[in-house]
């Protein structure tokens, strides 16, 4: 296992990544739960209020996957547009309820929105971030065939943050599927190369080669247990830490 040498913590300047999936009560049928949004909002608030730049990337699975709709049928690009406009759904709520707990925010849609939505000026984004105001980038990177996590990881480049934080349900990288193999262990800190020699699924290929290519360090953490989000905002120690030699 590789030394923690690269380890961005403490950082200025990030961006989260929450899957749509994220905003969902297991099992329930509706796909915003208000009570989510509600507790990840209020975990924002109190990372931000210690000066933490933030960015956040959400994504649209809990309404719609354009790949899934695509092997059922559909046109591929209109599918992917439809998932676009999902995440646009999520941001709406995520900053409805940032703004509730009175942390200032903005949603830069990469799909023109004006009504509801600022459109995605990167300049403009950074002057956001500067002034402490969150930024929700919704609509992903407004192309077809692209995802989220790729949408994380162009705005991470962009924005010339200091980490990705990938909020998700399992509690980071592990050398075999915790799910199938008891004897799985988790990885504390793992270079992106080794991810690649030892095939760790850690993001899709376009957004890991992006992230890769212009050194923006991962941490996969479980968003799961209350106060983890916050943890990790906070740059404490958790989850995977992925990261350049
Ligand atoms: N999508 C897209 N281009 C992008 C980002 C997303 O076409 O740049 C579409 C794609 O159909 C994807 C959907 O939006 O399935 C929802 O995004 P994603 O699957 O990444 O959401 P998550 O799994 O993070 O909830």
């Amino acid at each position: 296992m590789s030394s923690p040498s690269k380890d961005p913590r403490p950082f200025k300047r990030a961006i989260l990544k929450l899957s749509g999936e994220a905003l969902r009560e297991p099992g329930s049928t509706d796909n915003i739960s208000p009570e989510i949004v509600d507790r990840i909002a209020l975990e924002i608030k109190e990372a931000v209020a210690t000066g933490l730049e933030l960015g956040i990337v959400v994504g649209g699975g809990n309404f719609w996957r354009g790949a899934s709709a695509s092997a059922r049928g559909m046109d591929r690009a209109t599918a992917d547009y439809v998932g676009m406009l999902a995440t646009v759904m999520n941001a709406l709520a995520l900053e409805g309820a940032l703004e509730h707990h009175g942390v200032s925010c903005r949603v830069q849609s990469a799909i023109e929105m004006k009504n509801v939505a600022e459109p995605f000026i990167r300049r403009k984004a950074e002057r956001q971030l500067e002034d402490g105001k969150v930024v929700i980038f919704a609509a992903g990177t407004g192309s077809p065939f692209f995802s989220t996590d790729t949408t994380s990881a162009l705005r991470a480049s962009e924005m010339g943050v200091d980490v990705i934080l990938k909020a998700t349900q399992v509690d980071g990288v592990y050398n075999a599927d915790p799910r199938k193999d008891p004897n799985a262990v988790r990885y504390e800190t793992v270079t992106f190369q080794e991810c690649l020699t030892k095939r760790l699924s850690v993001m899709d290929a376009t957004a890991f080669s992006l992230c890769m290519d212009n050194h923006i360090p991962i941490i996969i953490f479980d968003l799961g247990p209350a106060g983890n989000l916050s943890h990790a905002l906070r740059g404490l120690p958790i989850g995977t830490l992925v990261h350049g030699e």
